[in-house]
């Protein structure tokens, strides 16, 4: 960190040490609006470093076996458990969201992420067969890779990986990960923790938005016990390092969480290179109430799973389909609670909501609400906050209050599209199979909640719903052992205990005659 009149200045973290960037972007405040950090604007030359770290430490770590990599992962989560303060308020200034948000989710889930994947990297079966008539016996092993896996078809030749050193087979990879700017930490050792239990070593790219905890994660690796060049941070945009880090030809397998856009790019990119891709990506997502919900719980779990983090989490609800003979009692319930839900300042103990994370990202939104009212549609509560009852400071900084909007078309862009803020649609619906139908009917098909009292229509509805994820009766309560991703255009693989270890690692068949 520079002096204390200097702006916070970030440095990559590439073979266990902070690297300084010969140049540097702006990052800000969005309680502000003013820049208060500078990120390094890494490109090609930092990633060829951290490849090459990568490349150096991954006989070593790969050779561990996963007994001694889950002892790192666990001390990585007590280090991570203990600066949980220091590390929420970090992200609440970086992403804009409270900090009681960032203490009671996004650091413990970081914490929670690592200590699972310690854990869960100890309990993976292979699977073994002597069925066949010859009886010979068959079964799988999960190996690297880079050993005479993927390789370019284009760019230059990729080094030789060398062979493990220990008589085990290690499960790794060099792996490129790319997250988002919503849920920084979270979702960054989400990516980091099964990628480095299963033997990998890796290069994370972290948003250029919200870069500050993954930089402070990289000062607790050391006494973690992680080898230089494990885990190596570049920072910097997308459109530069990021796909620098996509083209590279010795990283064959790239984690992207983000958006639909860039996942298009990134495949573009892989494609030469058949790499292995993982793409967590946007949501449109349902909540279907029927008229038998319990709506004491339904209408503030919906009110949540609509606003929560400002409405920038990928899982939150965007279409509401009431029941008609509910729906005029659910909406003035809704809008009720949701007028109840205070913006304020990251740091008010009082506040449900922060600030959005960006200005573009604030005017984006907002355009959506415009071209709602100018179809015809009703805007029963939200839009601009009132910044007299903001902190002279906080004038500049991007507030906007939870929206709801009703009487809209299906076929409108703000039923359609992901618009990533606090904004929701409300709609009436009649039959089972009408909702269902017009549920999926977007490109998306990430997360949807069903509430009603039927066990028999939960079932059946959560059946047919083109969605990844179905919650019932509930929001956003994860069992991490599960697989997690979209259908459709919300992305492509799953994450979780069993589907994180398949995908960083590579399965081999052996055949054994005797
Ligand atoms: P984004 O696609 O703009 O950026 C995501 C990451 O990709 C960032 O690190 C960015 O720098 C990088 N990037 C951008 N262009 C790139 C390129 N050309 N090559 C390589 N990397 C590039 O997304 P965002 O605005 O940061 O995040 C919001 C999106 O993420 C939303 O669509 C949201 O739904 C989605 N998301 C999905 C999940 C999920 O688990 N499905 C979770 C969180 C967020």
């Amino acid at each position: 960190m520079a002096g204390t009149n200097a702006l916070m200045t970030l440095e990559n973290f590439i073979n266990g040490k902070f690297v300084p960037c010969n140049s540097y972007i702006d990052s800000y405040d969005p309680s502000t609006g003013e820049v208060y950090c500078r990120v390094p604007n890494s490109g090609k030359e930092e990633i060829e470093a951290a490849v090459e770290a990568a490349r150096a430490a991954f006989p070593g770590w790969s050779a561990r076996s996963p007994q001694e990599r889950s002892k790192v992962l666990y001390r990585l989560a007590d280090l991570l458990e203990q600066s949980l303060e220091e590390l929420a308020q970090a992200e609440s200034r970086d992403q804009g969201k409270t900090v009681t948000l960032a203490r009671s989710m996004d650091i413990p889930r970081a914490v929670q992420n690592v200590r699972f994947f310690a854990s869960s990297v100890l309990h993976h079966t292979s699977e073994c067969t002597q069925a066949d008539p010859a009886g010979c016996v068959h079964y799988t092993v999960r190996a690297p890779v880079g050993i005479g896996g993927c390789r370019p078809h284009r760019g230059a030749e990729p080094q030789p990986e060398p062979e493990p050193e220990s008589g085990h087979l290690p499960p790794g990879l060099k792996a490129g990960l790319i997250s988002p700017w919503n849920l920084p930490l979270y979702l960054l050792t989400w990516k980091v923790a099964p990628a480095i239990a299963a033997g990998n070593t890796v290069i994370a790219k972290p948003s250029e938005l919200t870069s500050v905890t993954a930089w402070m994660m990289c000062k607790l690796l050391e006494k973690a016990g992680v080898p230089p060049g494990v885990v190596n941070i570049v920072f910097g945009t997308g459109p530069r390092v990021g796909e620098a880090l996509v083209a590279h030809p010795e990283v064959p397998l790239i984690s992207f969480t983000g958006s639909q856009p860039t996942a298009e790019r990134i495949i573009h990119l892989s494609a030469p290179h058949c790499k292995k891709l993982s793409l967590e990506l946007g949501g449109k997502n349902p909540a279907i109430i029927f008229e038998d919900a319990n709506l004491e719980e339904c209408i503030p779990t919906t009110v949540k799973s609509s606003f929560a983090n400002q409405g920038e989490i990928c899982l939150c609800t965007s279409r509401i389909f009431v029941q008609r003979s509910i729906y005029e009692e659910f909406l003035e319930k809704f809008v009720e609670a949701t007028r109840r839900w205070k913006v304020g300042i990251p740091s008010d103990p009082l506040a449900s909501m922060g600030a959005l994370i960006s200005k573009a990202h604030l005017e984006k939104v907002r355009s959506y609400i415009k071209k709602a009212r100018s179809e015809g549609a009703q805007i029963l509560c939200g839009e601009g906050v009132d910044t007299l009852s903001l902190p002279a400071k906080n004038q500049g900084g991007y507030f906007m209050l939870p929206t709801v909007i009703t009487h809209i078309k299906d076929e409108s862009c703000c039923m359609k599209e992901e618009i990533f803020g606090p904004v929701t649609c409300v709609v009436p619906f009649d039959s089972e199979e009408e909702v269902i139908q017009r549920a999926n009917s977007v490109k998306y098909g990430l997360a949807a909640t069903v509430w009603s009292c039927n066990v028999g229509r939960v079932h059946r509805v959560a059946k047919k719903l083109q969605s990844g994820l179905v919650w019932t009766n509930c929001w956003l309560i994860r069992e991490l052992n599960l697989p997690f991703g979209g259908m459709k255009s919300s992305g492509v693989g799953r994450e979780g205990g069993k589907d994180s270890y398949e995908f960083f690692t590579e399965v081999k068949t052996i055949t054994i005659k005797h």
